[in-house]
C-alpha cells in the first residue's frame, strides 16, 4: 500500500513557555481536502509549518508520503508539495506572468505557465503588475505559484482571509479542481463556511490540540438533531435560569447579547418554547431559528465561538 501524504504522531511545538502544538496525531489519505479549523492562536499555522518542513517540531514524528524531513529526502519532498503562505509578499514590480514564470523555474517538473494562468483565471491580467491586483487576484497568483511545481500535496494557510465572497468562491473552485484531479489539500481556516464548503474531512483545533475530527456532516450530526432559537430582549434578563426552566430547552447560551436556546429539531419544540416565553412574560425580539453549523460544534466542544481568540 502506498504511504499517506501526511502522517504525524505526537507532534508538539513549544515557543519558550508557550505550548503552541500540544501533541497531534494525524493521518491524511490522498485525494481529499483536509481542513484544520480553529480560532486564532489554536496552533494551525504552527502545525502546517511543521508539516511543510519550515518549522522544526519540539517532539514527534512527521512523514509525508512515508518520508521524514531531514532524512535525505528534503529536495524530493519539496518537489512534491506546494505551499501558499498566509500572507504572500511577491515582487511588486513584476507582472503576474513574470511572478509565475519565476516560481515555475524553481522546479524541474511542473505545469506550463499558460496552464497556471488559466487555472487561476488570470489570463487577462497576465501583463499587469502584481501590486496593482486586487486582494483576491493576489491570492490567486500565490495559489498559482503553489501549483507551479505540479505538487501532489497542496498546503493553503488561511488563503481567503479578507476576500469578498466572489473572490473566495473563485479560489475554492481552483482548489476543488486540484483535489478532483487527485491532489491532496491541507487548508487552515477560521471560517466555518469555508471548511463546510470545501473540506471532505476536518480536524477542529483548540489550544494546540485536535478536539474533534470527521466530515462536516458527521461533526454537525454529532450534536444530535438540534435546532437553535435565538432572540434578544429589550431589557437584558437578570439571569438565564428562567430560560433554562422552559420545557423543551436543553441548553441556554448568551452570545453577543443574543439568547440562544437549544431544542430538539421539531416544530413542536419550537411552539413549546414560544408559548413558554409568553408564559414567562419574556418578549423576544428578532427571533430566528437555525440548524447547527460547524460553529455550533466548536461552541459545544469549547464553550466559545470560532471567532474568539484562543486563550
Ligand atoms: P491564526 O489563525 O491567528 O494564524 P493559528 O491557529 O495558526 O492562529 P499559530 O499561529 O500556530 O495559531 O499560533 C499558536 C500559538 O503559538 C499562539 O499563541 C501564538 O502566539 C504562538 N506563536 C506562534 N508563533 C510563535 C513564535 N514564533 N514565537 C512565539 N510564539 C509563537
Amino acid at each position: 500500500m502506498s504511504e499517506p501524504p501526511i502522517f504525524c504522531q505526537g507532534l508538539t511545538k513549544k515557543y519558550d513557555k508557550k505550548l503552541a502544538v500540544a501533541g497531534i496525531d494525524l493521518e491524511v489519505p490522498p485525494g481529499i481536502c483536509f481542513g484544520l479549523l480553529g480560532p486564532n492562536g489554536a496552533g494551525k499555522t504552527t502545525t502546517v509549518e511543521m508539516l511543510e518542513g519550515l518549522n522544526h517540531p519540539t517532539s514527534g514524528t512527521i512523514r509525508l508520503f512515508g518520508k521524514s524531513w531531514g532524512a535525505g529526502y528534503d529536495q524530493e519532498l519539496r518537489e512534491r508539495i506546494g505551499v501558499q503562505l498566509q500572507q504572500t509578499e511577491l515582487a511588486d514590480k513584476l507582472t503576474v506572468e513574470e511572478v509565475i514564470r519565476l516560481f515555475r523555474s524553481f522546479y524541474d517538473r511542473g505545469r506550463p505557465v499558460d496552464d497556471l494562468l488559466r487555472a487561476v483565471a488570470l489570463e487577462e491580467e497576465r501583463n499587469q503588475r502584481f501590486h496593482t491586483l486586487s486582494g483576491g487576484q493576489k491570492q490567486r497568483v500565490a495559489l498559482a505559484t503553489a501549483l507551479a511545481g505540479a505538487p501532489d500535496l497542496l498546503f493553503l494557510d488561511e488563503p481567503t482571509t479578507g476576500l469578498d465572497p466572489r473572490a473566495r468562491q473563485l479560489l475554492w473552485e481552483v482548489v476543488e479542481r486540484f483535489r478532483d484531479d487527485g491532489g491532496t489539500v491541507v487548508i487552515t481556516t477560521h471560517y466555518m463556511e469555508e471548511a463546510a464548503a470545501l473540506c471532505d474531512d476536518i480536524a477542529i483545533m483548540d489550544g494546540g490540540k485536535i478536539i474533534a475530527r470527521g466530515s462536516p456532516r458527521a461533526l454537525i450530526d454529532s450534536l444530535g438533531r438540534v435546532q437553535f432559537v435565538e432572540f434578544e430582549t429589550e431589557v437584558p434578563l437578570p439571569d438565564l435560569d428562567r430560560l433554562r426552566r422552559l420545557s423543551a430547552v436543553t441548553h441556554v447560551d448568551l452570545l453577543r447579547g443574543r439568547y440562544r436556546l437549544t431544542t430538539d429539531r421539531s416544530l413542536e419544540a419550537l411552539s413549546t418554547v414560544i408559548s413558554g416565553l409568553a408564559g414567562e412574560k419574556i418578549e423576544p425580539r428578532g427571533l430566528t431559528t437555525k440548524i447547527a453549523t460547524l460553529d455550533d460544534v466548536f461552541l459545544a466542544l469549547t464553550g466559545k465561538e470560532l471567532g474568539e481568540e484562543d486563550s
